[in-house]
């Protein structure tokens, strides 16, 4: 969704979550779709979805994600889901020294509708995202242009359950 600012501009962190959003569609799970978007000095250097490995079967080739046939979560029973998750999928594209104070932008769509759905990355993504040096990460929780959360990467949680450190 396109939502214009007084200048007639869309401004540039609603355009990175709009690309993450158009990737998120090209997702191959039918349970979830997200799409990531890496930024660095005002250039897209990577884009990534959730979808299996390459040669691999894909969640919209069997029919279906396991995750739904279990009625699983947000956070839970990742690893039965066939797909690499958007945001390694992103960064599996750059070496370190071009995730190294880089931003992520991530959007997450509900197939059934293609609504939003609140983006958050996994304990496990987050860890990848930490490592790779990314300075902040934008998630977009609404349609709007202003329904984002900027959190530092270092914020994201990355340990399930735990206390983080
Ligand atoms: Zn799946
Ligand atoms: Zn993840």
């Amino acid at each position: 969704m396109v939502i214009r600012g007084k200048d007639n501009r869309v401004s540039k962190i609603d355009t990175y979550l709009n690309c993450a959003e158009v990737f998120a569609y090209r997702s191959t799970c039918i349970k979830r779709k997200y799409g990531a978007v890496i930024v660095k000095d005002d250039a897209v250097i990577s884009t990534g979805y959730n979808g299996a490995p390459r040669g691999k079967k894909n969640c919209c080739d069997t029919g279906n994600c396991p995750r739904i046939e279990k009625d699983l979560h947000q956070g839970q029973g990742y690893d039965i889901c066939r797909a690499v998750h958007a945001e390694a999928n992103a960064l599996l594209n750059c070496s370190r020294e071009q995730t190294l104070g880089a931003d992520l932008y991530l959007t997450g769509v509900n197939p059934k509708d293609d609504s939003i759905h609140e983006a958050k990355p996994c304990p496990l993504c987050a860890r990848m995202i930490i490592q790779a040096g990314i300075k902040d990460v934008y998630l977009r929780i609404g349609k709007g242009a202003d329904e984002y959360r900027k959190v530092p990467a270092e914020d994201l949680l990355w340990v399930a359950g735990e206390e983080q450190d």
